[in-house]
């Protein structure tokens, strides 16, 4: 008998993985270099005794809802169907927003649902997607997105759940912080402000440390810091207006600054292709269909039938947007090609399940979510994009 519950138990994976915590962390807007800029001694704690590596590739769009899904699904944007933080269904009229959801715009199971699925309990203070309508997809805790929420009361919350007894214990957790994104619009990644904000997630990993020391968990918990995407200077010199290119055209644009969707009228579509394809300066113009491999930016049908791509730092915008400019001078964005260096995030790792003092090269998104299952030792989904082969030697015990 003790010989079948042991097999059972190797089986499920409980004794390779024991009964692990795991703690995401998303810093938004984190770019891959700020960790070198002599701000971050919490952080570096993490480097020298976790695993850092060199950054964190995002998927394309390098826009936050797409890439918390990716990382929460470990699906690209066309496959998980967040194919931007704002899109619509051209066929039923239907938009969806930061504020959406609805389920069915929601493709893909987050690692929540998965974790939940295998009995462990999950709980997130604020993640894209971990609010959706039909409660079964959410985890056990969770809260609806309060944009002004004290980031010292988001920690409090997670140190609350971990101190629930054991049957009601969530042992996956994430969390969120914008802080690096708004000022990264607000004052680019250049600017003195940027590196205050930087300190400023540095210091909320010590609040986040010294309550799990006070919990008696610090030994137990992993911890994984990542960012949904880097940022990139930006300026009001370096705009190509489509709207006035298009101008007399009939189209529907969704999107614009780094890329730009354009779902043609069938009257003016040839008109509209040749005008795009012609002025092909400082960005790159696809028919749906003809986009790169390595976008991954095409097989979904939400996708418009022209995808217009800014070069690094370009911004394709529309009439009112220079106006808009002059109230809101935005020095800084993301969501330009995912494989530029100024797009890469920051993934860095420590406790039991992490290798101690290792460096590795970039690491992609998606691949988080094997990795999880991994530490978890729940079964891999086959049908996903991220792949256990190209990160799993972080762990300690591959
Ligand atoms: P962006 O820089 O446009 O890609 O998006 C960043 C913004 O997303 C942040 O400033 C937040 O206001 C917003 N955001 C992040 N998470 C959520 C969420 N769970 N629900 C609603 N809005 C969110
Ligand atoms: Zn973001
Ligand atoms: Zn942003």
């Amino acid at each position: 008998m003790k010989k079948i519950i042991l097999l059972f138990l190797i089986l499920t994976g409980v004794l390779i993985a024991g009964n692990p915590y795991v703690i995401l962390v998303s810093f938004d807007g984190f770019r891959w270099d700020y960790v070198n800029r002599g701000v971050t001694p919490n952080i570096q704690k993490f480097i020298d005794y976790g695993v850092h590596a060199l950054s964190l590739r995002p998927a394309f769009p390098s826009k936050t809802f797409p890439n918390h899904y990716s990382i929460i699904t470990g699906l690209y944007p066309q496959n998980h169907g967040i194919i931007s933080n704002r899109f619509g269904n051209l066929h039923s009229g239907e938009w969806f927003g930061m504020r959406t959801t609805k389920n069915n715009w929601w493709v893909g199971r987050a690692f929540w649902e998965t974790a939940e699925y295998n009995g462990i309990t999950t709980g997130t203070y604020f993640w894209p997607g971990s609010r959706l309508d039909d409660e079964t997809r959410r985890p056990t805790y969770s809260k609806v997105y309060e944009h002004e929420k004290p980031y010292e009361e988001r920690i409090d919350s997670l140190i609350k759940w971990l101190q629930f007894p054991k049957e009601k214990r969530p042992h996956f957790l994430s969390i969120y912080f914008d802080e690096t994104d708004t000022k990264g619009h607000m004052y680019g990644p250049n600017s003195p402000e940027i590196n205050l904000s930087i300190q400023r997630c540095d210091s909320l990993l010590s609040y986040m440390i010294l309550g799990l020391e006070k919990i008696g968990l610090i030994d137990s918990v992993n911890i994984i810091l990542t960012s949904d995407h880097g940022m990139t200077e930006i300026s009001k010199e370096r705009t190509i207006n489509i709207e006035q290119m298009l101008d007399g055209l009939e189209y529907t644009a969704t999107g614009g600054d780094p890329f730009m969707m354009i779902q043609p009228s069938e009257k003016d579509r040839e008109k509209i292709k040749t005008r795009l394809e012609a002025n092909q300066r400082h960005y790159k113009f696809y028919e749906r269909e003809n986009v790169p491999e390595y976008y991954y930016y095409s097989k979904n049908g939400l996708i418009s039938d022209f995808v217009l791509i800014a070069d690094l730092g370009w911004m394709l915008i529309h009439n009112d947007d220079l106006e808009k400019w002059d109230n809101y001078a935005s020095v800084g964005t993301h969501g330009f090609d995912h494989n530029q260096l100024d797009m890469h995030g920051i993934f860095i790792a420590k406790g039991p399940a992490f290798k101690k003092g290792y460096k590795t090269g970039t690491v992609w998104n998606v691949d988080i979510y094997p990795l999880l299952c991994e530490i978890f030792g729940i079964p891999q989904p086959q049908n996903i994009d991220g792949k256990l082969e190209r990160i799993g030697f972080i762990l300690d015990f591959n």
